[in-house]
């Protein structure tokens, strides 16, 4: 049998813009019945989208539901609930030299053709998110999923293809040669989530059509453990952060910074912490997921030795299989600490006190997220003022992302601008200022 052959990206691009300037996606009717299409694709095809999610990542249908499909819906509710609110123009005050028959107003415009590029470790939730800020904004979306989670890519094209207005959506597979054909197009946003390399390439590519882009990019998100806390509570919140998706989460913690004496005390707490998580054998734990590919493997397996291992240090490259790991004695010259980790190894480092924990967080890239575990106000507030990061997460990891009605992004290595609920709007949106003067 013949199948067509497919179309190419700039076809799709100059057929979306044609659909744009139409005026199809503007009517918010039109974009709420987007997103309650894309709801009934998470919940009607749960079973399928976990399966996909297991097979790329090993993820336990547990947490496909609970960090891809079901955060999703959330995120649509959300939308849907407040987006008339959202879209509302926002009066300006005028100042008195217009006359008193002046008005001034801010107006929410869709921005034209948008394209969402999204990495493998969510492969589901970092394509779908973007895409409902996208489509609630009123945009016509060419979404892009990684080739690095091809089941979830496959089952997302179909679905997203059968579900939301082809006219005004489009799904484009592959890896580099396809994602660098549709960067030679133009677009009116780029909404690219990976690393800081490839971050790079689009931002370069973007430039040569002066179009913004949103940069969802990661880094070493640093964990202070400050002296005199529950440490029992501290290890459970930060293993539960940590090695979730086996560790590859942007906003996962990337390495725990304190004292030698509460280090010291810490070890037994984390080892106790993944023995109650995933019991004494991770491998054989339904909930415990797998790396992502050979090369990822490799990478991880190599940096097992980076200090004393206290609790883990198994692998198995057959099963793509890295054991919760937790190593301690490492120095900041090791080479866990010279990139981001992205895997299941938590090394601990120690600094004398909170002045070098500060100056070892400020003389390193801006994380993405930044975890203090302190009672003390001092504590938490000199870390507030005194470092900056994507997000500071007081006493629990990963939770931030959770709250809608917080921006989400990195600032400088770990990224640039920010979405969820109505910062999606603002990132998909051109914020028109309108002056009405009346003629008589
Ligand atoms: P990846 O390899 O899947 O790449 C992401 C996307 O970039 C894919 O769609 C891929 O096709 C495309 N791509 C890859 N090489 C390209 C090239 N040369 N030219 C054009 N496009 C190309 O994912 P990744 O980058 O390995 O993802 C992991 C990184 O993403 C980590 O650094 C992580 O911290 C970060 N991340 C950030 C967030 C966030 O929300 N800030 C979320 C998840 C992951």
């Amino acid at each position: 049998m013949n199948h067509p052959a497919p179309e190419q990206p700039a076809a799709t691009v100059a057929r979306l813009r044609k659909t744009f300037r139409t005026g199809r996606t503007k009517p918010v009717e039109w974009r709420t019945a987007q997103l309650r299409r894309l709801r009934d694709l998470l919940t009607e095809n749960g079973p399928e989208l976990a399966a996909a999610l297991h097979a790329d990542l090993g993820k336990s249908s547990t947490e496909a539901h609970r960090t891809e499909i079901d955060f999703t819906v959330r995120e649509i509710d959300h939308t849907l609930a407040h987006l008339d609110d959202w879209l509302r123009p926002e009066p300006a005050p005028v100042p008195a030299h217009l006359g008193a028959d002046a008005d001034a107003w801010t107006q929410y415009d869709p921005l034209g053709v948008v394209l969402v590029i999204a990495p493998w470790n969510y492969p589901a939730q970092l394509l779908l998110t973007p895409m409902i800020g996208a489509l609630a904004a009123g945009n016509a979306v060419v979404a892009k999923p990684s080739e690095l989670a091809p089941a979830t890519s496959a089952v997302l094209a179909r679905l997203l293809t059968a579900y939301l207005d082809t006219e005004a959506v489009a799904v484009v597979e592959g890896g580099v040669p396809e994602t660098t054909a549709l960067l030679a197009e133009r677009f009116d946003h780029i909404f690219y989530t990976g690393n800081g390399t490839v971050g790079r390439i689009v931002m370069r590519a973007a430039a040569e059509h002066l179009t913004p882009v949103t940069l969802e990019l990661g880094g070493k998100s640093p964990a202070f453990v400050d002296r005199g806390t529950d440490l029992d509570v501290v290890a459970d919140r930060l293993v539960r952060g940590k090695f979730l998706n086996a560790g590859q989460t942007c906003v996962a913690p990337d390495y725990v910074l304190t004292d030698p004496a509460t280090a010291a005390a810490l070890e037994p707490a984390l080892s106790r912490a993944v023995e109650a998580l995933f019991g004494t054998d991770p491998a054989a734990s339904p909930e415990y997921g797998r790396i992502v590919n050979e090369r990822h493997f490799d990478r991880l397996a190599g940096l097992l030795g980076s200090g004393r291992v206290v609790v883990g240090g198994a692998s198995d490259r057959t099963a793509k299989y890295i054991a919760p790991t937790v190593l301690a004695d490492v120095v900041p010259e090791a080479p866990v600490m010279r990139e981001e980790i992205f895997g299941p190894i938590l090394p601990i480092v120690t600094v004398p006190g909170l002045d070098e924990a500060i100056d070892f967080v400020n003389d390193r890239d801006k994380p993405l997220a930044l975890y203090v575990f302190a009672e003390s106000d001092v504590t938490r507030s000199r870390f507030a003022a005194e470092t900056s990061s994507g997000a500071l997460g007081h006493g629990l990891p990963l939770a931030h992302l959770t709250v809608s009605d917080l921006p989400f992004g990195g600032v400088g290595e770990s990224g640039t601008g920010s979405y969820h609920g109505r910062y999606s709007i603002d990132t998909f949106s051109h914020r028109k200022a309108v002056l009405e003067k009346p003629l008589s």
